[in-house]
Formats: C-alpha cells, structure tokens, sequence
C-alpha cells in the first residue's frame, strides 16, 4: 500500500449514504442558526460601517496574535492559542480531505492525499490534536482548579438566591460542555487512528506520533485485524455523531464565539466610548438613547454574542469593587438573553415564550424597536412584547454605578463596547427626567452657571488674583498657548493652589500664556457622559465658538476630562485644535531646558493614571518622565498605566449620591490602601483636578492620614525649580 489511506475504510455503501445525509441536516441546521442570527441583527438600529479591508486587516492581526486575549491573563492567553490553532489546523485537515473526497477526486480524477502529502498531513494533525489537548487542559486547570474570581459566575448585581437573572447554572453546564466535547472529540480522533493503524499496520504509522504509540498499546492488549477494524468502525460513527452535532451547536451555544468574536473586533468601533455618537438633530423623543432591545445598533446587539463570560470586565469594573450594584459583564448576558428570546433562535422556535417576529413587525413600523412596536417606551411603559429593556433587566441603579472609566472596554477580549451602551441607557434615562436628584440638579447648575459649582462665571479668573504677574486674556490679545483651564482647577480652592503653581511655572519658563476668564464654560466630558447629549451639545458649540474667536497656537488643559473632550469631541463641533495636557507640556518644557530644576527632589513616589488621560488617551509616559527628570523615584502600584483603578469621580459619579453595598470601600479608598502598601511613600502624585479632590478626601477617610500626603504633578515641579510662591 502507497502512503495514503482509503477513506470511509470498511463502512457499506448505505452508511456512506447516510453520513452525507447527516452532513446535509447538520449544515442545515448551523446555517439556519447562522441565518437567526443575522435576522437579529438586522433588527437593530442601522449604523453603517467603512473600511471593510482595514478592518479584516485589524481582525486577523488581533485574532492570531491573541494579544487581547492574553493581556494580563498569560495562562488563558497560552490555553485559548494551543486551542485555537490546534482547532485550525484540525479543521483545516479535515476541509483539504473533504476537497479530494468530494471534488477533486470524482469530478477531476485527482487524488492528491497521499505520498509526501499525505505524511506531512498526518504528522501535523497529529501534532495539533495534542496542542489541542493541552490548550484544553490548562484552561480547565485556570477554570476548575486555579478558579480565578473573574471565572465565578455569581452576580456582584443581584443578591444571591432565587432572584430573577441570577441562576447561572446554564452557563457553568455550558462551559463544561464546551470543553468536553472539543476534548472528546480529540482523544476520540487519536483513538481512532490507534484503531486503524493496529488493523492496518502500515508501514508508515510512525508519521502518526500518537496514533502509532497507541497502536503499539492496542496490540499489547491483543486488539488486531478484525477486533481492531470493528472496534475503529464503532468509534467512526461516535467520533463522526459528535462532530456533526458539534457543528450544527455553533450559533446556539457558546461555541458561537468562534464566529461572532472575531466578527465584532472587525466592526467594533476604535474610538467606541472615546467619541460618542452625537445625537441625530431631528431625533425624537423616543428615539434618544437606548430602551427597548431592537434600540441597540446591530453592530452592538452582535457584539453581544461575542461574549465568552470571561469576567475581565467585571473584574476591573471599580464600580462593581466598591459595591455598587453593577457588573458589565452580566449587563451584557441580560442583554444577549432578551435578545435571543425575542429575535433569535429562541424566539424563532418559539422556545421564550415571546412573540417572534416582533423586530419585524417594529421593523416595518417605522424604525425604532420600543416606540414603534410598542407604543410606549422606557421604563415604565406599556410593553406587551417584552422588548423594553430598560428597567428589568437593565436596572437605572446598575446603569447610573458606571464611571465610564473605559476599564472593560479596554480589557475586553473581543472588544465589546460597553461604555457607549451604558452612555446610550443614561441618555434615555436623561431624556425622560429619571436620575439621581444630585444629578439632576448638578446638570441645572451647568446650564444656568456654565460650571458644576454654581460659581457665578466673572469669579473664573479669581484664581490669578493671588500671582504675583498678570494672566493674558486670550479673548483680547494673541497668545501662543490658550490655557482652558476647567471647572475644578479654576474654583476649587485645593484644586486653585495646583492651578497657581501652573501658572508660575509656565511664567517662569516664558511661556505665552492666557485664558478665556469669564468666557469659559464646563468642557462638557462627564455631562456627555453622564448623558445629557442636548446640555454637552450646547456647551460645546459655546466653547468653540469663544476660543475660535481668540488667536493662539495651541491649546493646553490642565484637566484630563476637559482635555480629551477639547482633543477628541470637539472637532466634530468644528473645533479642532492641537491640545496638550500640562504633562506634556511639563516634559517639553523641561526637555527643552526651558524649565531647569534647580535641585533633584529625592522623593519617593507613587503615581496615578487618570483614565481620561491614559485609557482614554494613551498619555502614560509624559508624567512618568517628568517625575524623572525632577529627581523623583517612581514605585509603581500593580494596578498602573491602562489597568489604573478609576478614582470613582468620572461619568458624574461624582455628582451623584453613593449608593453602595454596606460595608465595601470606595475604589479611592481601596487606591490608597494600594499606594500605602507599597512601603514608605511620600507623596501620591496625580495629574487631574478631580483626583486631587477624590484622594485628598480618600487619605482622611481611609485611616491612612499621615502615612502619605498628595501632590499635583505640577506641585512637585514647582517645588523642584525653587520658586517662590
Ligand atoms: S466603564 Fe468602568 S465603571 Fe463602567 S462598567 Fe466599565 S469598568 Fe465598570
Ligand atoms: S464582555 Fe468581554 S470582558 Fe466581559 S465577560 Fe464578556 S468577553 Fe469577557
């Protein structure tokens, strides 16, 4: 016999026949759950995407380096890779021998499974069925003996015991079966090949590594010829059942990751929760924000599937650390549950008890889910059809927890956009006057005062009253740097000693400097945020239609959230201006020499990312050169740089009341306890007006006054050069 094998050795006729039928209804059946979930999708908001090639480029890229995968999670990372390639290559064996058996062969006579090939094929399938094995291994070894929290499916979000969404049963047999059918089918396809290999005995077994090792086993124990050929027969039908059935599982089960995953990092949005979409100019009342499941955009209700419940999200979720009833990733399970009960699968088969067809029906009735289907939206409204969201399962407290500190979306290994959801629920929340009163009051403030504080807007100056030389007014002499300087930093009186050292340093290095005084308003990041479009909308144009006035250069911010707002979101208000955060601008100065540190400060340090400057802008090494050209030693906390913990202030938190399990302890709080553990420290460096409000309060209330103090980066500079006050 040449170096090949016959394919479909010893079955008859009738039982090749029926194998072929049993292919057509398994692909029929993954097709149609393919179809549903097509269907859902398109149920959702329209929401067109571009750069398809680009996009395909980014998808493989991330696919098969696994680097979303394996951030911070070496062991997944390595587990999830063996798995992944190990499947694709297996997969790939089994679609070049369907190429010959089924095309090549009959309708080209051409038989290319076999010499060389053929050797070269067995020993690699043969190599990636263990690869397979052992990637499965080392994830069950993470899951059920490592038992990494994030992997505890038991909800931060809902009390434990009977209460609606909080049985995750399902979803731990899911997992299980998962893996042991992938694992059955490996081992079942090595002892298969033990089989065939102990009847034939080949000359060649040895190509098959491990199929050879069991032969030899096999005929130790005596199973040859024809034992081994009925026992290979037997098995070929069991291996064959349970991978048919396993292909036709794909859409339904959680094997439908292998297909969605990758398709939503392909559509996902790059600047999802960085760029919020503005609101259409003609949008209704019922069409502001997100209520009803058909609400969603489809890029976003397919994103949903994407899940793999790995718990990153809810796992670097600070609000779910400090109690607040919120998890991200169970948001995303209740949404993909309503999902598949009233568009799916599910509803198709009538299996949710909720009336199929509705996304159609809202469909043809003119476009948004919950208005036009229901007649009613949001979260009290009449909802026969169950599609409303909002409310149950999607609670308001669970919504209003979130700090949009972009944690989960950063970390999430398929690249779910949950910061822009829960932004979409809060404009729906705001549009029909649901939210905390704090909240609501705050935002009233905003519109009359134009700042948070209530301050009236000729004080925005007062600050500059106690330097020693006049600050430009940038609305009536050219300057080259316009600083905006924000809300906090212009009335806070903690904040406005950080603000005065500012202004002395860029005095001090001749920097031409001035600032809009009265003309100023709230940048608007956390009233978008905490979804007030309308309010963030109108202070927006009003502050690029008062800085376009002005002349300058550049523009500087000593404020994150007004930074990354000025930088990224006002351009789509016609304002697009280079913007420097005061690190940058700190180090350009210092690497310039324009600024020389008249001595090396010698503290010991610690230092916080702010999440507008770092997850959200990428600004991670300017502050950390600038502690290191003043004479300052950095001691990292282990959560830094894009897995910094969220003071707790962004979103508006910080205009809103604490509503927090008893006993847990605020993530600022939880932060300092991090800092102290690091040894004796000196200062707690932050470079944001809010951080510097949250983590004052935090030393005093965490028990931690005395151990460390804070310091404004731009505090530690000025100290370094020697100025006097
Ligand atoms: S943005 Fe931050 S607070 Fe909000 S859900 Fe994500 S991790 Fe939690
Ligand atoms: S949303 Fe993303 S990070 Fe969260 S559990 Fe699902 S896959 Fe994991």
């Amino acid at each position: 016999m040449g170096e090949t094998r016959t394919v479909f050795a010893g079955l008859s006729h009738g039982e090749i026949i029926a194998w072929y039928g049993l292919i057509v209804v398994s692909t029929a059946v993954f097709l149609w759950g393919a179809a549903r979930l097509v269907v859902k999708y398109r149920a959702g908001r329209r929401d067109p995407i571009s750069q398809l090639w680009r996009r395909a480029g980014h998808m493989f890229a991330v696919v098969f380096s696994h680097k979303w995968i394996s951030r911070r999670d070496r062991l997944t990372g390595i587990g999830h890779r063996l798995v992944f390639y190990g499947f694709l290559v297996l997969f790939a064996g089994t679609t070049i021998l369907g190429l010959q058996t089924d095309l090549t062969k009959p309708i080209f006579h051409w038989e290319f499974w076999e010499g060389g090939f053929y050797l070269g094929y067995k020993l690699a399938l043969d190599i990636a069925g263990l690869l397979l094995i052992c990637g499965l291994a080392l994830l069950a070894f993470n899951r059920w003996r490592r038992r990494p929290a994030r992997l505890d499916y038991s909800r931060p979000d809902r009390p434990e015991g009977g209460e609606a969404g909080a049985d995750r049963r399902l979803y731990r047999v899911g997992d299980v079966v998962f893996v042991s059918t992938l694992a059955f089918l490996a081992v079942t396809g090595f002892l298969l090949e033990g089989f065939y290999l102990a009847d034939a005995d080949p000359r060649f077994a040895a190509w098959s590594p491990v199929g050879w090792v069991l032969m030899k086993w096999f005929r130790a124990m005596g199973l040859t010829g024809k034992s081994a050929g009925l026992a290979h027969h037997v098995l070929w039908w069991v291996h064959g059942l349970a991978a048919l059935s396993f292909v036709s599982s794909i859409p339904y089960t959680k094997a439908v990751h292998m297909l969605v995953g990758p398709a939503n990092v392909a559509v996902r949005d790059d600047t999802a929760g960085k760029r919020l979409v503005p609101l259409a100019a003609d949008a209704a009342s019922e069409d502001v924000g997100y209520a009803a499941i058909t609400d969603l955009t489809w890029r976003h209700l397919l994103s949903l599937d994407a899940c793999t419940k790995c718990g990153k999200c809810t796992d670097s979720c600070p609000a779910a650390k400090a109690g607040y009833p919120l998890s991200p990733r169970d948001l995303v399970l209740d949404l993909r549950e309503r999902a598949e009960a009233l568009l799916g699968a599910h509803a198709a088969l009538g299996l949710s008890g909720a009336a199929a067809g509705t996304a159609a029906a809202s469909r043809a009735a003119g476009g948004n889910g919950a208005a036009a289907a229901n007649g009613a939206a949001g979260v009290s409204g009449a909802d026969p059809g169950r599609r409303v969201v909002l409310g149950e399962p999607i609670r308001p407290e669970s919504i209003w927890s979130c700090t949009q500190c972009m944690a989960c979306v950063e970390i999430c290994p398929v690249g779910i956009e949950h910061v822009p959801i829960i932004n979409q629920f809060r404009r729906r929340l705001v549009e029909q006057g649901e939210m905390d009163p704090l909240l609501q009051s705050t935002l009233e403030t905003i519109y009359e005062a134009g700042n948070s504080l209530g301050e009236p807007k000729r004080k925005r100056g007062r600050w500059t009253d106690e330097l020693t030389f006049t600050v430009k007014d940038a609305r009536k002499e050219e300057v080259d740097l316009l600083w905006f300087v924000g809300d906090y930093a212009s009335f806070d009186p903690r904040n406005q000693r950080v603000t005065r050292a500012l202004a002395t340093i860029l005095e001090r290095a001749g920097v031409d400097f001035g600032i809009l005084y009265a003309a100023e308003q709230t940048a608007g990041c956390d009233v978008r945020r905490a979804g007030e479009e309308g309010l963030f909308s109108s202070l927006a144009e009003a502050n690029v239609a008062e800085i376009s006035k002005c002349r300058f250069q550049r523009i500087l911010s000593s404020d994150p959230h007004s930074y990354h707002t000025l930088k990224n979101e006002y351009p789509a208000f016609g304002g697009d201006w280079q913007v420097l955060h005061h690190s940058e601008l700190l180090l350009e100065l210092l690497s310039s020499r324009a600024l020389e540190p008249a001595r090396r400060l010698g503290y010991r340090v610690t230092y916080h990312d702010p999440c507008m400057l770092g997850r959200y802008n990428g600004v991670y090494d300017a502050p950390r050169k600038v502690l290191e050209t003043i004479g300052v030693e950095l001691v990292e906390m282990p959560r830094n740089r894009d897995n910094s913990l969220c003071c707790g202030a962004g979103g508006g938190r910080i205009w809103m009341k604490e509503k927090r399990a008893e006993g847990s302890r605020r993530t600022s709080e939880q932060r300092i306890d991090e800092a102290t553990s690091l040894g004796p420290i000196d200062y707690f460096v932050v470079c944001c007006p809010k951080d510097v409000t949250m983590y004052s309060d935090a030393i005093k209330t965490s028990g931690h006054e005395g151990a460390l103090e804070l310091r404004e980066l731009s505090e530690l500079v000025w100290e370094s050069l020697a100025l006097d006050a």
